[in-house]
């Protein structure tokens, strides 16, 4: 027998299951199981990639000056109070090893995203689950289960994998009622979706609490390349920057991002696409009963009547070549998530659903 053991809390992780993208024996499949955006990245940030094909054999920039400038131009913030990371996954995954641990309590909602628990468990922190009321995040929820523990709040506004969203004033109820020694990180992955939203910017400017996490995997459409960011106090980016790797985003990933924040008109194009096509889903699905919640992102979240229908209906879809996301593991197990794609593969979706609910399961995959 080994005495060779992991550190507590390591062996209570789940590992994360990501979407699927394959169905075996079919063909012309299309993945709509990771929110990733249908029109893909600017051409710009294409380009951007491809030249920097030609310094492969250099180490990237430390400091990630050129995206950081580039991010704080865009969105009107302090350069030097940005950090870039492999992902918002490696932001999420450094505040927790920065400031959770045994000991010390990382709340996030009863349907957050997966990797909030994981991060805290893998630094040894006690992860807290906290209710939402009818898929909205409850801030009062969550005050009340804050401790002298606490270390973390994590909320997605909004949020996956239910797509809804809490107002600003919300969110600073929030920030304002933690106690003193714990941080709120509001996770932006979606915000660019929402027209005129700052993901929580100001408040993080407002306050020395809040931390706010961004992504180039969701509206800029590179999730391949690893890139997110975050946006804090400075007392905040002190700590981060001294537990970060030096070179942990690739230059051909900081090229592409840089290049791809830049390309404002690209973004607005492909908010609104998304946001004509998810109305035109959510409407098409309510209409064959299966209804979902306004959503504020690139993604509905179909409700079934039972845990039975929406598994039924996953296997159908799958059959068809249509990849969803079951959320069973957040606490839905009757939903479906769908990420909003191009015209036809809502079409699709729609077609295929209608086919289920209208009982072609029976004769087909039965
Ligand atoms: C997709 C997603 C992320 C982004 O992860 P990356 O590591 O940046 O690809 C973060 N938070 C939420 C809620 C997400 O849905």
């Amino acid at each position: 027998m080994t005495q060779i053991t992991p550190q507590p809390g390591i062996m209570d992780i789940a590992a994360y299951q990501g979407g699927a993208s394959h169905v075996a024996g079919v063909e012309n499949v299309v993945k709509l199981s990771s929110n990733e955006n249908p029109l893909g990245p600017s051409e710009k940030a294409k380009a951007a990639f491809a030249r920097a094909g030609h310094s492969l054999h250099r180490y990237p920039s430390t400091d990630h000056t050129g995206l950081r400038l580039a991010i704080a131009e865009v969105w009107g913030l302090d350069a030097a109070r940005i950090i870039c990371g492999a992902g918002s996954d490696e932001i999420i995954s450094l505040l927790c090893q920065a400031y959770a641990g045994p000991g010390r309590e990382v709340i996030h909602t009863e349907h957050g995203f997966g990797m909030y628990r994981i991060s805290a468990l893998a630094a040894g922190a006690i992860p807290v689950e906290v209710k939402e009321r009818e898929r909205v995040t409850d801030v009062g929820a969550i005050l009340a289960a804050c401790t002298d523990k606490t270390a973390l709040v994590f909320m997605a506004n909004p949020n996956n994998p239910t797509g809804t969203m809490i107002s600003a004033a919300e969110v600073e109820k929030l920030a304002t009622g933690l106690p003193p020694q714990a941080l709120l990180v509001l996770d932006g992955a979606y915000a660019e979706y929402v027209e005129g939203y700052d993901g929580g910017a100001s408040l993080v400017e407002a306050r020395e609490n809040v931390v706010m996490t961004r992504t180039f995997s969701k509206i800029y459409g590179l999730g391949g390349l690893r890139v997110g960011w975050g946006y804090g106090p400075e007392h905040v980016l002190d700590v981060l920057n001294r537990v970060r790797g030096p070179f942990n985003v690739s230059e051909a990933g900081l090229q592409a991002a840089e290049a791809a924040v830049r390309d404002t008109a690209w973004t607005d194009h492909c908010r609104k696409e998304n946001a004509a096509m998810r109305v035109w889903l959510s409407d098409a699905l309510a209409e064959i009963g299966v209804p979902s919640d306004v959503s504020c992102t690139n993604f509905v979240l179909a409700r079934f009547a039972s845990a039975a229908e929406a598994t039924g209906c996953d296997a159908h879809l799958k059959s068809q070549g249509l990849i969803v996301r079951p959320v069973a593991s957040y606490n839905l197990p009757n939903c479906l998530r769908i990420t909003v794609g191009d015209e036809a593969s809502c079409r699709r979706i729609v077609h295929a659903v209608r086919q289920f609910k209208n009982g072609a399961h029976d004769v087909s995959d039965l």
